[in-house]
This record gives structure tokens, C-alpha cells and sequence, in this order.
């Protein structure tokens, strides 16, 4: 960890493309911007977010991959990996935690950025997407204790201690990323995905959002997270 607290490295973990752009992204571009080293994880394509009924899946995947690398271009985001599981059909299995145990021993990040799991209800107008609770559980799980268990799947590589684990959408949040400087940065990589955003401009939305997350701390513009700082005890095992 640096001394302005900013990571050395993190990894965004998520369901589909567009869900970081939509959530942590403001984060993202700020660590970037000072030398952190991020790593997305998607796991799904995210194939099945669209309404057109003469595109395939597969065209559909190629899309939305091809949107999630421009996003991450405009944020500064080093690396991309796509796990290529089917939109609307993730769970939080065991092959899917081996699989992000693999991508955290590979790039071995300080912090893990993802999402709530047991969030279900968003603000009484919105069921969090199944996709999005089971790629919060499995990354979660990945990242503790499983990334560092010398036994659990030796042969997805070496083992990793994750520092912190910044848990977005959590009913209640500890820290407070002050994005005010690259909300704009936020809403530029958001716009990459065009397949989903159509002619609707998300600026206003997502900047109204941000100012009510700031508000509490006197920020123009802020993403928060419960912030998990890991515990490491031999003998906790
Ligand atoms: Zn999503």
C-alpha cells in the first residue's frame, strides 16, 4: 500500500462488461492515474443483454468484449481477462472460485474490488441480477481464504494473500473514495458500452448518484465500499 493509501494493485472482479463502468469505475481510474496496476476479471460475456432478436450470442459476446477493452482504455486499466461464462445463467460454483483463484494467483493484486452478494434489494425498485450475487460470492470466496490454502488447488498456481477486499453496494460503508476528479473519466469508459446504453446519455444518472454517496462526507463526487482489511493468523486455519 502506498502512503495515500492507494494500492500497489487490485482486481476488479464482476458478472458482466458495463458493471464496473456503472459501480467502481471512478476508483479504477483514480488508482490508475497514480501507478496502480488493475486487472479486471469479467465472467461473463454478458451475451444475453439485448433486446434484438437477429443478434447471436456469440456476436453478442464479441460486442461487449470489444466495449469492456475500449472502457478499460479510457480508465487506464492494464489487463483484461474474460472468464466467457453465459449471461444469466453464473453461480457461485467451485470451478468458478478455482478459476478466480487462478486469475488472483496469477496477477497477485493487494485489494479486490467486487460486490455484495447478499445484496438483494436495491432501493425498492430493483432485484440485484443473480449474475451479479454470484460473481460477488465466488470472488469473495476466491479471495479468502481460498487464494492462500497451500492444499486448495495447488496446480491453478502459487499462492496470494489479498490485502483488502473493497466491497461495493454494501448497505454500509466504511470508506469513501472521493472520485470528484474522474467522475468525468467514469462516465467517458461507461459510454464505451454502447450495446446497452443505446441513445440514453448515463451522465446525469451516474453523477447524481455519485453526489449522493459524497454528500456524507462533504465530496462532490464519491464511490463507497465496506472495506475488509484480511487478518492473517497461522493458526486461524
Ligand atoms: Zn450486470
Amino acid at each position: 500500500m502506498r502512503e495515500d493509501g492507494v494500492p500497489e494493485s487490485a482486481m476488479v472482479i464482476e458478472a458482466h462488461p458495463d458493471d464496473a463502468e456503472w459501480t467502481v469505475a471512478g476508483t479504477v481510474a483514480k488508482w490508475a492515474k497514480v501507478g496502480c496496476r488493475v486487472t479486471y476479471v469479467i465472467c461473463t460475456d454478458g451475451n444475453a443483454g439485448s433486446l434484438d432478436p437477429d443478434i447471436t450470442r456469440e456476436q453478442l459476446a464479441e460486442i461487449r468484449r470489444a466495449e469492456q477493452r475500449a472502457a478499460c482504455a479510457t480508465l487506464g486499466v492494464s489487463e483484461v481477462v474474460f472468464l466467457g461464462h453465459d449471461d444469466g445463467q453464473l453461480e457461485p460454483t467451485l470451478d468458478l472460485r478455482r478459476e478466480l483463484v487462478r486469475a488472483i494467483r496469477q496477477y497477485k493484486p493487494e485489494v479486490v474490488i467486487t460486490g455484495d452478494p447478499t445484496r438483494l434489494f436495491v432501493n425498492g425498485d430493483y432485484i440485484n441480477h443473480p449474475d451479479h450475487r454470484a460473481a460477488a460470492q465466488a470472488a469473495l470466496d476466491a479471495a479468502a481464504p481460498a487464494s492462500e490454502m497451500p492444499l486448495l488447488w495447488p496446480e491453478v498456481g502459487a499462492l496470494h494473500g489479498v490485502s483488502q477486499l473493497y466491497v461495493h453496494g454494501n448497505d454500509q460503508p466504511n470508506e469513501w473514495v472521493d472520485v470528484t476528479e474522474t467522475i468525468e473519466q467514469k462516465i467517458e469508459a461507461l459510454k464505451q458500452h454502447a450495446s446497452q446504453l443505446g441513445d440514453w446519455d448515463p451522465t446525469e444518472m451516474v453523477k447524481e448518484w455519485s453526489a449522493e454517496v459524497g454528500k456524507e462526507k462533504g465530496l462532490a463526487h464519491a464511490e463507497s465500499y465496506r472495506v475488509i482489511t484480511l487478518r492473517r493468523a497461522p493458526a486461524d486455519g
